[in-house]
């Protein structure tokens, strides 16, 4: 049974701070999904002479060891272990960077309404770099923060009061939008006032709500 949505229920007068994720939930995940498990699969079979399905399987079973970790988005992680210049086939298909609808329009608004807004990833550095490029879309944020400089990802607790003591931010006055489950629940135990699922990360998927926290499809359903 899918999960009705809860949709966010919040006056921006309750809030200071905004801290948005990344891929999923500004720009199209299509991109990343299309690149990790089909592109790169495609090269790595082609340079290693796999079959293209062994190659998936073999890449698959390497990319679950280390989920959720920063080693994951750990691009000179990935080219070293790989065999493969990993950044210069991101730049290959960037033409699949996206951002999500109604995104620019949301960040216009919460400038227009004096919010302290902080794009927060666990993309490296050289991702952040590429799709900045690619979009457009550096300007609109107070701040930005790679999970690399914080030294752990978003799925783990520690992160969010490390990143409280860099950003200076009152945490009950903070919301944070992201896609991922696990990132909603580590912000969740530390005590983040508010929290925000995008439910429909990639255009390629359809929309799934949280059955844990309030759900947007869109950002145009925070603008008001
Ligand atoms: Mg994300």
């Amino acid at each position: 049974m899918p999960c009705p949505q809860t949709p966010p229920n919040f006056s921006w007068s309750e809030i200071d701070t905004i801290l948005l994720d990344m891929d999923g939930t500004l720009l199209d995940k299509y991109f990343d999904d299309h690149f990790w498990e089909e592109y790169v699969p495609q090269i790595f079979a082609r340079t290693h002479k796999l079959s293209p399905k062994d190659a998936k399987t073999a890449l698959m079973e390497r990319y679950r060891k280390v989920e959720s970790t920063l080693q994951w988005c750990d691009l000179d992680y990935w080219s070293e272990q790989l065999g493969l210049n990993i950044p210069q086939m991101k730049c290959d298909i960037d033409h699949l960077i996206k951002i999500h609808p109604y995104v620019i329009t949301f960040l216009e608004y919460v400038k227009s309404i004096n919010k302290h807004v902080c794009l927060v990833t666990n993309a490296h550095p050289k991702t952040l770099n590429i799709k900045m490029h690619k979009t457009g879309i550096a300007h609109h944020f107070d701040s930005i923060v790679c999970a690399e400089e914080i030294g752990c990802a978003k799925e783990q607790p520690e992160f969010w009061q490390k990143l409280e003591d860099h950003l200076q931010y009152d945490k009950q006055r903070t919301l944070l939008a992201d896609d991922t489950a696990k990132v909603l629940h580590s912000a969740n135990q530390y005590g983040m006032g508010f929290l925000v699922f995008v439910a429909r990360p990639s255009s390629k998927n359809g929309v799934v709500f949280s059955p844990d926290y309030p759900s947007i499809t869109y950002f145009n359903e925070l603008i008001h």
